[in-house]
């Protein structure tokens, strides 16, 4: 199954799950649901966290942390 980095709106933190296609990703932290996928699989974690952290800070600005799209992300 293939490895997927999720950011979870619940606990805002990072998880990297195997998920299979027709799973529901839950975040072993919070037990939420409430993920986003991110862009690529397995992003080195400086990396990753960078954008991340970016894309948290906007979408706090903004006020929608829990319901930004990937396109968001990117800025
Ligand atoms: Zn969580």
């Amino acid at each position: 199954m293939p490895l997927y980095g999720y950011h979870c709106a619940s606990c805002a933190d990072d998880v990297e799950l195997l998920i299979g296609s027709s799973e529901t990703p839950v975040c072993p932290n919070c037990g939420g649901k409430r993920l986003t996928r991110l862009m690529s699989r397995t992003a080195a974690p400086g990396k990753s966290r960078g954008i991340i952290k970016a894309a948290r800070s906007q979408a706090a600005r903004e006020g929608h942390l829990s319901n930004f799209s990937r396109a968001e992300r990117r800025r």
